[in-house]
């Protein structure tokens, strides 16, 4: 052992520390630039994994063709950002406002929160009304149907994963799933939660970035009253715990970071039920990670289970209304979830961190169910939002309720 190593690598961490606290939420504004402290040997603090956390002359020599030393106590360090947020939720005003002469755009809704997405390395989105296209005629509440231009926007903005687990993911039945799957599968998307066959199902997707590997699993409490086709039980995963926790282990087998939706709880509700808790806690014991709640269209709050192995599973309960035509403040309000994942590998041993919670309260901007648009709470006009400063707080008090450190960034 040298101890002259020990040293410098406890120095150099302690930079990268500081240099991460300083980067912060990464607002857009701010993590393009090199931190003020950076020196020219210093690895960038953007999540560019992996970073190697050692000092540069310790680093072992790979042009020299000798052996590494076993002595060798290399430390790695990899980090991605996640993103996730809640319904995206296509009532028929919302198509009718993107309707162009040959078609259907959507891109220009997600627009004002595109940056908050394209910054994190993997975004995730609910996707709750399918996109089975004008073939099959588009519908709204209480059966939804939207065009397939709804999934361009959604990979335009730069999410690479939609859950499909939904109480509306069997409204207009199979074929709207199969188009939906389909067009996602076109665009490059991974889904989850609705399945297009047995294989389907049984294969867990998994998503590398920047060294870390995520496994994508979600599911639903119920489908509105709808039947699972018979025979069929593959196409929708619903809330079972056995059958979650068969699946949070395989896919622990299968990647660093497991992250599950759930599509649950009460409607218009602003904390969770104690199903929610329950399930949640079932998901984080089992081994999830990353556990991201949707279904209330209001924001509830995030917190930090502590498992009874010594883990620390993030959750947020709800996430509200992305995009939808809802009327009322709080219906209109949804949250951007950013996460930092950070792995560690050292000596054989692999160490995951979450750190950096932060939330982007979004607002739907729409004038007479027309003009819509999804931009960040704090840009909305007083026209939309009157008292905002005044619902800006509650807001923030009610997220971070549980989770003091979660960053919600005014500016
Ligand atoms: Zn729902």
């Amino acid at each position: 052992m040298n101890p002259h190593f020990h040293l410098k690598n406890t120095l150099y961490m302690a930079i990268l520390i500081v240099l991460f606290a300083v980067a912060g939420c990464s607002r857009p504004d701010t993590s393009t630039k090199p931190p003020a402290t950076a020196e020219p040997t210093t690895p960038p603090s953007s999540s560019t994994g992996p970073l190697s956390a050692t000092s540069p002359d310790s680093q072992p020599n790979d042009d020299s063709g000798l052996p590494r030393s076993p002595d060798d106590h290399t430390e790695k360090v990899y980090r991605a950002k996640l993103a996730a947020v809640g319904d995206v939720l296509i009532h028929s005003s919302v198509y009718k406002d993107a309707r162009t002469a040959d078609g259907y755009d959507f891109r220009p809704m997600f627009e004002p929160v595109k940056r908050y997405i394209e910054e994190a390395d993997i975004a995730l989105a609910n996707q709750e009304s399918m996109i089975g296209g004008e073939e099959l005629g588009l519908s709204d509440y209480p059966r939804f149907n939207g065009p397939y231009e709804v999934g361009d926007a959604v990979k335009d903005c730069g999410f690479d994963v939609v859950n499909l687990a939904n109480n509306h993911t069997l409204d207009r039945g199979i074929q709207a799933v199969v188009n939906t799957i389909q067009h996602y599968s076109q665009l490059g998307l991974l889904y989850t939660g609705a399945y297009l066959s047995p294989q389907d199902r049984g294969q867990i997707r998994t998503l590398e970035k920047n060294g870390i590997t995520f496994a994508l699993l979600s599911y639903t409490y119920g489908t509105n009253g709808i039947p699972v086709p018979e025979g069929k039980t593959y196409m929708l995963n619903l809330i079972d715990l056995p059958a979650i926790r068969k699946d949070v282990v395989q896919a622990r087998s299968l990647a660093d970071v497991v992250v599950v939706s759930f599509h649950f709880g009460q409607e218009y509700a602003d904390m969770p039920n104690d199903e929610q808790k329950t399930v949640a806690r079932a998901a984080a014991e089992a081994g999830a990670d990353i556990i991201i709640g949707h279904h209330p269209h209001v924001l509830q709050p995030a917190e930090w289970i502590q498992t009874a192995d010594g883990r620390r599973t993030f959750v947020v309960y709800s996430l509200g209304n992305f995009i939808a035509a809802q009327e009322g403040n709080r219906e209109r309000t949804g949250g951007i979830m950013q996460l930092t994942i950070e792995k560690t590998v050292k000596d054989g041993t692999t160490h995951l961190e979450l750190k950096e919670p932060c939330l982007i309260p979004t607002w739907i901007h729409m004038v007479n169910w027309r003009q819509y648009k999804i931009e960040p709470l704090r840009t909305a006009e007083d026209s939309q939002l009157p008292h905002k400063s005044a619902y800006w707080d509650e807001i923030v008090n009610h997220m971070k309720q549980w989770m003091p450190e979660l960053l919600i960034p005014a500016d």
